[in-house]
């Protein structure tokens, strides 16, 4: 949904961006012979670009190829402004000023590839702009002296390739900051591990692939024992320490493709891709006699865990029901003494 949303965004901001563009050529060929006397080929040139730019516009505007249309909104961008900028005068153009705009903007709204394309492109326009500056006339039909283009185009190459290496560290940065929120947006803030919102997430894929691969898939639903009293007897912050210190030896444990979250106060949740209810009853084990043998916080305390144990039914089964069959076998470990581990039925 929020990605529709953004996929929405960035396809209205790539539309103004192409329509400024067009605008920016019309205004160029319907001014220009006003003021000065073009030689007919200009005028050509630029209708030629104006219809190639329209027929891309469109394919942009009616979405017909959905995939590319960043890129081919930037190839609009520079069809249209390579162009106006040799019309109007190259590198001594006022054009000119907007160029080094193009390969931060081909980062933001693209990425890294689309910004070095129109580094490149940029580039080797400029540079062949001040080679040809003697037959390209300004606005006003004025030619400059070699000198002055020559400092024209190095300043203006300079700006495009710094712009191109200022756009790359920007969405490195960028790129960093939107994992980081995602990352914190699903990940519990006491233990580190995912919350209910990253184990739905990992849940749902995890179910999706058990699908398509027909393989099997565990849950273990876990329970620290009489928590309570480690709270009443030492304090909530010990009890903080405890639960991180569980929860690191629980994800120290499993195996690297197995998921780990905490799903409530002192409950944890692991799925276990491409293992049977045999096995998981093994790992599970395993994580008793572990927890049961550590000691916790700086008082040395002795904790133990009730687990509750089920496999992924491929008839008609979800993740809530999941959760709730191993719910099930859990209490009945509560019920029969705690510290061990439970299958559903
Ligand atoms: P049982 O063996 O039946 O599970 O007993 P219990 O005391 O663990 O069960 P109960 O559900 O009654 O208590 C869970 C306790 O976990 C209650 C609450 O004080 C504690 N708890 C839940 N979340 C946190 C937390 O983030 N930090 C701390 N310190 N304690 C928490
Ligand atoms: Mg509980
Ligand atoms: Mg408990």
């Amino acid at each position: 949904m929020q990605d529709n949303i953004q996929h929405q965004l960035s396809h209205k901001l790539i539309l103004r961006i192409v329509e400024l563009s067009i605008f920016t050529l019309l205004i160029d060929l319907t001014l220009r012979p006003l003021l000065v006397t073009l030689p007919i080929y200009f005028t050509w040139i630029g209708l030629l670009d104006l219809a190639i730019v329209t027929s891309l516009y469109i394919v942009v505007r009616f979405n017909i190829f959905p995939a590319s249309e960043i890129m081919l909104s930037l190839v609009v961008a520079i069809i249209i402004i390579i162009p106006s900028f040799a019309l109007s005068g190259g590198v001594n153009s006022q054009v000119a000023y907007l160029l080094p705009l193009y390969p931060v903007m081909a980062a933001l709204i693209g990425g890294y590839r689309e910004s070095l394309i129109i580094t490149i492109i940029l580039t080797i326009g400029v540079i062949l702009s001040t080679v040809f500056s003697q037959h390209i006339t300004d606005i006003t039909g004025a030619i400059y002296s070699d000198q002055k283009s020559i400092d024209r185009g190095f300043w203006l190459t300079t700006s495009i390739i710094f712009s191109g290496v200022f756009g790359r560290f920007f969405l490195k940065r960028y790129t960093e900051l939107t994992q980081q929120l995602k990352n914190e947006n699903i990940q519990d803030p006491l233990t580190g591990l995912f919350n209910r919102r990253g184990l739905n997430l990992h849940f749902t894929k995890e179910l999706d692939s058990a699908d398509t691969t027909s393989s099997p898939l565990s849950l273990i639903l876990i329970d620290i024992d009489y928590f309570k009293k480690i709270n009443d007897m030492y304090g909530h912050d010990i009890g903080d320490v405890c639960l991180i210190e569980i929860a690191n030896t629980l994800s120290q444990a499993i195996r690297k493709n197995d998921i780990i979250a905490r799903f409530g106060g002192e409950e944890f949740i692991i799925i276990l891709p491409n293992t049977p209810k045999n096995e998981t009853v093994a790992i599970a084990e395993k994580l008793k006699v572990l927890i049961s043998n550590q000691k916790f916080s700086s008082f040395n305390l002795s904790l133990t865990i009730t687990q509750g144990l089920t496999e992924y039914n491929k008839n008609n089964d979800n993740a809530l029901k999941m959760i709730k069959r191993a719910d099930k076998a859990l209490y009945k470990g509560k019920d029969k003494g705690r510290n061990c581990v439970e299958q559903s039925e």
